[in-house]
C-alpha cells in the first residue's frame, strides 16, 4: 500500500517534472541534437504536442493560427515526411532517418522529402522557441546569450532591427534565424523550410532562435502585414529556451 502510494507520488511528481520541463510532452527534446537524432516512434514521425493551449500566445498570436499551424499545417509535414522515407531512395539515404541523417544528404533527397522534414523539424523547435507572455512583460535574453548578442550586435535593439528587416525581406515563405556559427552569432534566412544545419550552400550554423514568416504564420489575424506579426513576436519569443541551445555546446 505505502509502495503504490510511493510510487503513484513519484509518478505525480515525475509527470509534474516532465510537464514543467519537456516542451513537448512524451517527444521530449532538450537539445536540437537530441531533436537532430530523433527517428520517430517505430520509424514514423508523429506530431508532437504542444508546450501550451492554442490560446496561450494571445493576444500577440491567436489562436486559430496556432490551431491551424499544428494541426494542419504541421502535422501535414509529419505525414509526408512518413510517405518520403517509405520510397527515399537507399543510395542516398540509409537507414535510421534521423533529421540528421536526413540533412546531411539535403541536397540530394527528392525536394518533398527535404520540405516536409525541414517542416517537420523546423515547427518542432518552433513551438518551442515560442513562450506565453500574457502580461505584456518586457521580453528580452539575458545571461550568457545575452551578452553574446551584445557583443555581437552591439545591443539588443540593434539585433533586433537586423532580425526584423531580415525577417521582412525574405521573398515569398521562408524563416529567419539567429545562429552561432565559429562562436559567433549570425542573423540568417533560408527559403521553404530549408534550414541552417542542411547540407546547402547556405550559412550553417547552430541554431539558436527561429521565426516562420510563411503567411500560414501570420495570415488569419495580420493579413498582409508581415512588419505586424514580426514585432508582435518578439513579445513571445523564448528566450529562456534560447540560452539553453547556446548554452549546449
Ligand atoms: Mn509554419
Amino acid at each position: 500500500m505505502n509502495y503504490r502510494r510511493d510510487f503513484l507520488k513519484k509518478s505525480a511528481l515525475l509527470a509534474f517534472t516532465t510537464l514543467g520541463t519537456s516542451l513537448i510532452g512524451k517527444d521530449k527534446i532538450n537539445t536540437v541534437e537530441e531533436l537532430l537524432l530523433k527517428t520517430g516512434d517505430g520509424g514514423k514521425y508523429t506530431l508532437p504536442a504542444l508546450p501550451y493551449a492554442y490560446d496561450a500566445l494571445e493576444p500577440f498570436i491567436d489562436k486559430q493560427t496556432m490551431e491551424i499551424h499544428h494541426t494542419k499545417h504541421h502535422q501535414s509535414y509529419v505525414d509526408k515526411l512518413n510517405a518520403e522515407l517509405e520510397k527515399a531512395d537507399p543510395k542516398i539515404l540509409q537507414a535510421p532517418y534521423s533529421f540528421e541523417n536526413i540533412f546531411k544528404v539535403a541536397s540530394k533527397v527528392q525536394p518533398a522529402l527535404r520540405n516536409n522534414a525541414g517542416g517537420h523539424y523546423n515547427h518542432s523547435l518552433f513551438w518551442q522557441l515560442l513562450k506565453p507572455n500574457p502580461e505584456s512583460k518586457v521580453n528580452v535574453p539575458g545571461g550568457k546569450l545575452g551578452e553574446a548578442i551584445n557583443k555581437d550586435f552591439k545591443s539588443f535593439d540593434e539585433f533586433k532591427k537586423e532580425f526584423s528587416e531580415k525577417a521582412v525581406k525574405i521573398f515569398g515563405s521562408g524563416w529567419c534565424w539567429l545562429i552561432e556559427q565559429n562562436g559567433k552569432l549570425k542573423i540568417t534566412t533560408t527559403p521553404n523550410q530549408d534550414n541552417p544545419v542542411m547540407d546547402l550552400e547556405i550559412e550553417k550554423g547552430k541554431i539558436i532562435m527561429g521565426l516562420d514568416v510563411w503567411e500560414h504564420a501570420y495570415y488569419l489575424k495580420y493579413q498582409n502585414k508581415r512588419a505586424d506579426y514580426i514585432s508582435n513576436w518578439w513579445n513571445v519569443a523564448n528566450w529562456e529556451k534560447a540560452t539553453e541551445l547556446f548554452n549546449n555546446k
